[in-house]
């Protein structure tokens, strides 16, 4: 095949017996028995059981006592068919053997820091250590799925005529609800670039130059908090289009899916998706990214209870519940209330229908006996919020989440995919006590609902979508404001101000108004497709070269010191640190 084997350690089978071969890979196991000596020898391909025996090769035999795992090796000889009792039905090479001549040490290494085969090993020792944990099986398959996944992309979207554009990395900030990665400008001191959270603004200038299908593989930058499933360097497919349709974009969004599904992982799903609004969704699950893979619906109760004795339930502007498939025990009950006071509720509400018909509930009382009846479910806790309908459905719906996960009521077989549309224009940010754009302030609002951005940010809905798959956001996208009218009102609404509006987005601004086509697009994030395609929990796992949650990365140790000389150099002075968390 080339100087350095004949062929892949997958690849040998019985017709090749007889064959004199080389083979080269890494040591992955060496066993001593009675004299023989075992090597599996692995490549990208399999595993080779490589066999010597000191009797006719004395040489290779002293170097293979020296072996140790992962040491790279060339080994010269003959495949020879296994007995039958040695045969390895697990293996597809397992019915041959390379019976060794030669062998040789092409590098070796020291005891790993964990073997490939180890189970829960420290997160940080793996990523320090980063090119032995990729080799091991998982990683393997998580980083070859993710090059099958962009190739998909890439071929649908090539197919549909989409032009593959990149877009600057240095440029300037991009609204997507992140905080800015900034670079330093040493031709211009003082000045600062900023990475794009998204190509964002570009994309809809290629649009307006007349790119009227626009694609690309785009890295991302955010400066998150960390959270389990964000990133601060993601990659997105980043899509956008001229003179949009919105039943165009979500059949390619599927089309893609279906595909990765069926050939990464072998699972048939039967798109077109179904499509929830954004108000029911809140409604019946909480959040706007549900997991449909089990019930437990938020059930509404404020009508139900407006006139009850309990008080709380009656003043409440709204009453919510959900009701639980198991009898909580007093102490539980208050652990999940601790839990949802965390999370901002003033308190949870409960009644217990005992299996026996025994109600427990310090509320029952209160309530009218029709209704207890009318809610009554033997063998199951009803939990209750009465607050805004922002909190009611927030706590409800990580109780909901919650509760699913800790009973074990979600079906890992299912894969549930639904598009969720008409969305909110404006969400309430609860640290700033301000609203600002949902998606981003480049999302066109519904001309119905535009004028409440001003007087009721609540009430404003967007012509934006998302693609949620098993409780995680596929894909997100919106129609985009191409009146720079209408782009100003809507910055003033969300409160930037003429010269916040010039400085930041003068560019936009100018464009727009320069023969601007109706245009509107999509961006799906791959790492986290890939987290659900994968089952996977950690979604750094789906990277090759991840940072820790934090931004660290221990296998380089950046971010690290800038000698002073260059911080002279980029005119910056550092104010001494508290101190970092890594
Ligand atoms: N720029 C958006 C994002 O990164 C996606 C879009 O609106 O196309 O989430």
């Amino acid at each position: 095949m080339n100087g350095w084997r004949d062929l892949h350690c997958g690849e040998p089978r019985p017709a090749d017996a007889g064959r004199a071969v080389t083979l080269a890979g890494w040591a992955a196991r060496r066993r001593d028995h009675g004299g023989l000596i075992f090597i599996d020898l692995r490549d990208e391909t399999g595993v080779t059981q490589l066999v010597v025996n000191p009797e006719n090769a004395p040489d290779a035999a002293a170097i293979a006592r020296e072996v140790r795992n992962e040491f790279v090796l060339q080994a010269s000889g003959t495949i020879v068919q296994r007995t039958p009792e040695t045969v390895n039905p697990r293996m597809p090479t397992g019915e041959i053997e390379l019976r060794v001549e030669t062998l040789r040490v092409l590098s070796t290494c020291p005891p790993l820091p964990f073997q490939l085969d180890e189970e829960n090993v420290d997160e940080a020792l793996r990523q320090k250590y980063r090119w032995i944990d990729l080799r091991r099986d998982h990683m393997q398959r998580n980083i070859r799925i993710r090059a099958q996944l962009v190739r998909i992309i890439r071929e649908e979207m090539e197919r549909d005529g989409f032009v593959d554009i990149e877009t600057p990395i240095l440029w300037k900030p991009t609204p997507e609800g992140a905080r800015d990665f900034v670079v330093p400008a040493r031709l211009q001191k003082g000045k600062f670039y900023a990475l794009p959270q998204s190509p964002q603004i570009a994309k809809q200038l290629l649009v307006i130059s007349g790119f009227e299908r626009y694609y690309q593989i785009a890295r991302c930058f955010r400066d998150e908090d960390p959270r389990a499933d964000r990133l601060q360097e993601l990659t997105q497919l980043d899509v956008e289009m001229a003179f949009p349709d919105r039943e165009f974009i979500f059949a390619l969004m599927e089309r893609i899916v279906e595909r990765i599904w069926r050939e990464c992982i072998g699972v048939q799903l039967s798109p077109p998706f179904e499509r929830l609004s954004y108000d029911e969704t809140i409604l019946r699950y909480g959040i706007d990214r549900p997991d449909l893979r089990f019930g437990m619906e938020i059930q509404e109760a404020t009508e139900a209870t407006r006139g009850s004795e309990f008080s709380v339930f009656a003043n409440a502007p709204c009453v919510r519940y959900i009701a639980v498939p198991k009898e909580f025990s007093r102490a539980e009950l208050q652990a999940l209330e601790a839990q949802a006071t965390s999370w901002g509720a003033k308190g949870l509400a409960y009644i217990v229908f005992r299996a026996d018909r025994e109600v427990s509930s310090p509320i029952a009382k209160f309530l009218d006996q029709d209704l207890l009846e009318r809610w009554r479910q033997a063998g199951h806790t009803l939990l209750f919020v009465a607050d805004e309908e922002r909190m009611v459905a927030k706590v409800l719906g990580l109780a909901r989440l919650q509760l699913g996960r800790d009973l074990d009521l979600i079906d890992d077989s299912r894969w549930e995919f639904r598009w969720i549309v008409d969305m909110a224009a404006a969400e309430f940010d609860e640290q700033t006590g301000t609203w600002h754009a949902a998606h981003h302030p480049f999302t066109r609002p519904t001309d119905e609902t535009v004028d409440f951005l001003k007087t009721d940010p609540s009430r404003a809905r967007a012509i934006a979508y998302d693609l949620v798959g098993n409780g995680i956001e596929l894909a997100g996208g919106s129609f985009r404001i191409h009146e720079p009218e209408l782009q100003q009102q809507v910055f003033a609404n969300l409160g930037i101000g003429p010269e916040e509006q010039r400085e930041k987005f003068g560019f936009l601004l100018d464009a727009l108004a320069m023969g601007a086509p109706p245009h509107g697009g999509i961006a799906s994030g791959i790492d986290r497709m890939l987290m659900a395609l994968l089952a996977e929990e950690r979604i750094r796992d789906t990277q090759a070269f991840p940072k820790n949650q934090v931004g660290y990365d221990y296998m380089t140790g950046a971010p690290s010191d800038l000698p002073p000389e260059q911080l002279d150099e980029l005119g910056i002075q550092l104010k001494p640190q508290a101190g970092t968390s890594r």
